[in-house]
């Protein structure tokens, strides 16, 4: 049975301060409450520790945002998966758009972090999706199918089966546009079919595959009740305790 997973990316968004309160609120916000998703959060990489050492008696789960895919040595301003996971993340973030846009990382890159994510066991959620123009140019499809073969290039039958796979239309993070649960259905059951093709059903029925892209407590229920939306994947409405509650509650 696959699991609803709901994880928070706090992007570049709030001082040690701020993430403090951001973890107490959330805390006190789930404390109590029957819960039937994982929860992660990732916040940046500076509070991590801290952030960490507040979750240690709660059923949140940590995750960076990224990181690079060397073991060390003279990559200045990057941080390690040993890094990561000695500050307590269970998870990692990798290629999520806006590390392939803005920063320019490849599915090359990409796929090489997925391989140092398992040998230093840390669960990578593999980001992919396809832009407002390769959507419109009937991409879709094409561009998905690239970004998680090369994704999961060279990965074992259980790698594949351990991972959590995110499905973030680039049109619809931060914007406000939501794809339609029919729209982000149609795309979850193509790739949980490739998943199929790249392992067998067994596993791929096993790997929960999140929606990403304005996910708010208003449309989560009816995206999360699509048959192959197995959680989220939340920006904006994670900076906030109770609207990332209330998506935490909708499943
Ligand atoms: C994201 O960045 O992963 C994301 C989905 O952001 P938002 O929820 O703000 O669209």
């Amino acid at each position: 049975m696959r699991k609803y997973i709901i994880a928070g990316n706090w992007k570049m968004n709030k001082n040690l301060s701020e993430a403090i309160q951001l973890v107490s609120d959330l805390k006190n916000e789930l404390a109590g409450k029957t819960l039937n998703a994982d929860v992660i959060i990732a916040p940046p990489f500076v509070n991590l520790e801290t952030v960490n050492s507040l979750i240690k008696d709660s059923v949140i789960k940590l995750a960076a945002q990224n990181m690079h895919f060397a073991d060390s040595g003279a990559f200045t301003g990057e941080i390690s998966a040993q890094m990561l996971k000695s500050v307590g993340c269970e998870y990692v973030i990798l290629g999520h758009s806006e590390r392939r846009t803005i920063f320019g990382e490849t599915d090359e890159m990409i796929n090489k972090k997925v391989h140092q994510a398992f040998a230093n066991n840390i669960t990578p959620i593999l980001c992919c999706g396809e832009s407002l123009e390769e959507r419109e140019n009937g991409k879709a499809f094409e561009i998905i199918e690239g970004q998680i073969k090369a994704g999961l290039k060279d990965l074992e039958t259980t790698q594949i089966g351990n991972m959590i796979i995110a499905y973030e239309p680039i049109w619809a993070i931060g914007t406000g546009k939501t794809a339609s649960p029919e729209q982000a259905q149609e795309i979850h059951a193509f790739i949980r079919k490739l998943l199929t093709e790249l392992s067998n059903e067994e596993t791929a029925n096993n790997i929960t595959i999140q929606y990403g892209g304005s996910v708010k407590p208003n449309n989560a229920k009816e995206l999360l009740s699509q048959p192959d939306i197995d959680g989220a994947l939340v920006g904006g409405a994670c900076l906030k305790a109770d609207s990332f509650r209330d998506i935490v509650l909708s499943v």
